[in-house]
Parts: structure tokens; sequence; C-alpha cells
């Protein structure tokens, strides 16, 4: 069973990261799909549901994809498929279900380095940093 000590929403990432750095054991939490499958006790689990990372933003250079956008959104997004002839859409649309991809965060997915991973992969083949 995943157990937290205390469960606090930051208002922005430098305090994500603060808090991130006081304990080793305090995790930020993304969609929480991946970790809720594990047994483990974290000290304080981090949301950044509230820091306004759930866009994906164009700029005249580049397309910014906050860490809380979830796999449906990268999926839906229509101005960035185009640009990447859909590559996130047909990477992601097999994944479990809409309501696991409505949930599961591009962040957990990157952070999360699985070797299975179809979201990691788009990201490695395109032109992408974090
Ligand atoms: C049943 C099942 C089937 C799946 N099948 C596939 C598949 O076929 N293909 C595929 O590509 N993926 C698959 N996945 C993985 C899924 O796509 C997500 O990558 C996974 O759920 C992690 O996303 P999350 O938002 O739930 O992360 P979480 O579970 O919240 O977090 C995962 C890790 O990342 C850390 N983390 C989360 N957000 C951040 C952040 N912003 N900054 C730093 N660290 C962070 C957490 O502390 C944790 O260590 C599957 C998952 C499940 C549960």
């Amino acid at each position: 069973m995943l157990r937290f000590g205390t469960y606090v929403r930051v208002g922005n990432a430098a305090e994500a990261y603060e808090l991130l750095q006081k304990n080793r054991n305090n995790k930020i939490v993304g969609g929480g799909i991946w970790m809720r499958l594990g047994s483990r006790r974290v000290a304080t689990a981090i949301d950044l549901s509230a820091c306004g990372l759930d866009q994906i933003e164009e700029t005249e250079t580049e397309f910014r994809i906050g860490a809380m956008c979830t796999l449906r959104q990268l999926e839906r997004h229509a101005e960035l498929n185009a640009l990447v002839n859909h590559v996130f859409e047909f990477a992601v649309h097999d994944i479990v279900g809409v309501q696991l991809r409505n949930t599961a965060t591009v962040g957990g997915s990157i952070y999360g380095r699985f070797g299975f991973s179809d979201v990691l992969s788009a990201f490695l083949a395109l032109d992408s940093y974090v």
C-alpha cells in the first residue's frame, strides 16, 4: 500500500522544489497512477495541481508542455500533433483507456523513465528538453 505522511498542494514549482530538497522521502505526485501500484511510505506528497503546469502553450519558437499535462491532452492537441506528424496521438492512444490517459501526466511519465514508455520514446525522438 502507498502511504503519505502529509500531503501538500504547493502554489508554484519553486515551493515544490524547496520541499523536495528537505527530505529524500518527499515525492512529487503526478497523476499517481504508477505510484499507487507500489508499496512505500512517502514522507510528504507534493501535489503540483495548483501550479498552473497543466497547459500546452505554443510560442513563436516552441511548444511548452507543463509537467501536469495529461497524456490525453498530448493525444488531443491538434496544433502540436500536426507539427510532429501525430506522433503523440499514435504513441499514447493505446495506453489502457481514456480514464487512465486523463490522469497520467507528462511529468510522471518523463521522470519515471520507464523502459516500456511510449511517451518517453516519443519525446526522445523529437527535439525536446526538460
Ligand atoms: C496499468 C498501466 C499500464 C500502463 N501502460 C503504459 C503503456 O502501455 N505505455 C506507456 O508509455 N505507459 C504506460 N503506463 C505508464 C503511464 O503512461 C504513466 O507514465 C505513468 O502512469 C506515470 O504517470 P503518473 O502521472 O501516474 O506518475 P506518478 O505515478 O504520479 O509518478 C511517477 C514517478 O514520477 C515522479 N513524478 C511525477 N511527477 C513528477 C514531476 N512533475 N517532477 C518530478 N517527478 C515527478 C513521482 O514521484 C514518481 O516517482 C501504464 C501505467 C499503468 C498504471
